[in-house]
C-alpha cells in the first residue's frame, strides 16, 4: 500500500515547524521517518502535511553542558552508537543503542523521534527514565523542560504538546570510580522490539558497597518504569543475588504487565525481575571491572 496524499514542508527552524503544525492539526513532524512512513504506508497514519526537521540547523548535536550530555533530537541512533562522548560519559545507553531495530534503521531513527514516538519497549526512552534526562522541548515560541519520568503518560503516549517540537535532551554524568552498566532485553530476533528489557547504572565504594544505584524496566508496562523501592534497599548492600531478586520482585509484584500476542502479563512479569537481575548483576561486574560473557 501508499501512503495516502500529503503535502511536504521544509520549516528553516524551530518555530516556523511549531507555527506549522499550529496551522494544521493533521500536520506530523518527521524526522528519520522510521515509525512514520510505515505508518504511512499501511495507513496507520494519514498526516495531511508532513513537516520535515531534518535540516533545522542545530537540531543534531551531542556535547557536553555543565555536569550532562546534551543531545539533539535529530541525532541520528547510529551517531550515538559511534560517539566517543556517550561511550565515555553515557555507556548505559552506549550498551542499549545496538538493541535497537537493525543498522540501517539506526542510520536514519533520531532520538527525538524514538522518544516522542514512546514505544513502551523503546530502548531510549529506558535509558531517558533510568538516567534522570530532562527533555527540552519549544512551543509557542517558549523553551519548556520536563523530566523524563513525567514525559511518558501511555503506551505511544508523551506529554508533549501537538503543536510542540522536542528539542533535544540533557542526560547527568555520573563522576567517580567503580561506576558499572547493564543492559538486557529478550525479544524475538535481536533486532525486534523488547518484550521485556532492563537498564541498571550502579556506583560502588571501594569495598564494593552500593553506593548509589538505579533500575529501570522497559517493555512490561505501558512505558518505562523505575524499580525505586529496590533502589532505596539495595543502596548500602554488597547487591548480593538473594537480596536483589527479593527487592527487585517486590518492586515488581504490582505492575500492570502488558499483555499482548508476543507474550502474556505473567510472561512479562516474571521475565521482567529476570532481567533486572542480570543487569544488576552485569552493571556490578563491570564496577568492579570483572570481565563480563557475552549474551
Ligand atoms: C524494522 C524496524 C525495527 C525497529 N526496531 C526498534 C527497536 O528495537 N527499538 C526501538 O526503540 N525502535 C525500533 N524501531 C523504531 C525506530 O527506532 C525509529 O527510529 C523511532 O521509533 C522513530 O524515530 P524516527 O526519527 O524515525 O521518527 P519518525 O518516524 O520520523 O517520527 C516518529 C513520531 O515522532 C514524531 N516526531 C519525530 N521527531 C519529533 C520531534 N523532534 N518533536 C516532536 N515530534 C517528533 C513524528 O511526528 C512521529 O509522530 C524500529 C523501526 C523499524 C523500521
Amino acid at each position: 500500500m501508499k501512503a495516502a496524499p500529503f503535502e511536504y514542508s521544509r520549516p528553516a527552524d524551530i518555530d516556523e515547524a511549531c507555527a506549522m503544525l499550529a496551522a494544521d492539526e493533521n500536520a506530523r513532524l518527521i524526522a528519520g521517518g522510521q515509525t512514520l512512513v510505515p505508518m504511512m504506508a499501511m495507513r496507520l497514519a494519514r498526516p495531511t502535511r508532513l513537516v520535515d526537521i531534518n535540516r533545522i540547523a542545530g537540531l543534531s548535536y551531542i556535547r557536553q553542558d555543565g555536569d550532562a550530555i546534551a543531545i539533539g533530537a535529530t541525532t541520528r541512533q547510529c551517531d550515538l552508537e559511534r560517539s566517543a562522548t556517550i561511550a565515555r560519559d553515557i555507556p548505559l545507553m552506549a550498551k542499549a543503542i545496538p538493541w535497537i531495530g537493525h543498522a540501517a534503521t539506526r542510520a536514519r531513527g533520531t532520538i527525538g523521534g524514538s522518544l516522542v514516538n514512546a514505544d513502551p519497549a523503546a530502548e531510549q526512552a529506558l535509558i531517558a527514565v533510568t538516567l534522570d534526562a530532562v527533555l527540552n522541548y519549544r512551543e509557542d515560541k517558549k523553551t519548556i523542560e520536563i523530566a523524563a519520568g513525567e514525559f511518558f503518560v501511555g503506551a505511544m503516549v508523551t506529554s508533549l504538546p501537538s503543536t510542540a517540537c522536542l528539542t533535544g535532551l540533557k542526560i547527568p554524568v555520573w563522576h567517580g570510580d567503580r561506576i558499572g552498566t547493564g543492559f538486557h532485553e529478550v525479544n524475538a530476533r535481536r533486532s525486534d522490539f523488547a518484550f521485556v528489557s532492563s537498564a541498571v547504572q550502579v556506583q560502588l565504594d571501594a569495598d564494593g558497597t552500593c553506593k548509589r544505584i538505579a533500575i529501570g524496566a522497559g517493555a512490561a508496562t505501558d512505558f518505562p518504569m523505575r524499580l525505586t523501592s529496590a533502589e532505596q534497599q539495595l543502596v548500602g548492600s554488597k547487591l548480593d543475588a538473594a537480596k536483589v531478586k527479593d527487592v527487585v520482585t517486590e518492586a515488581l509484584a504490582d505492575i500492570e504487565a502488558l499483555d499482548d500476542l508476543h507474550a502474556t502479563a505473567a510472561y512479562r512479569k516474571r521475565v521482567a525481575v529476570s532481567m533486572a537481575c542480570r543487569a544488576v548483576a552485569d552493571a556490578r561486574a563491570s564496577a568492579l571491572g570483572e570481565k563480563l560473557h557475552a549474551h
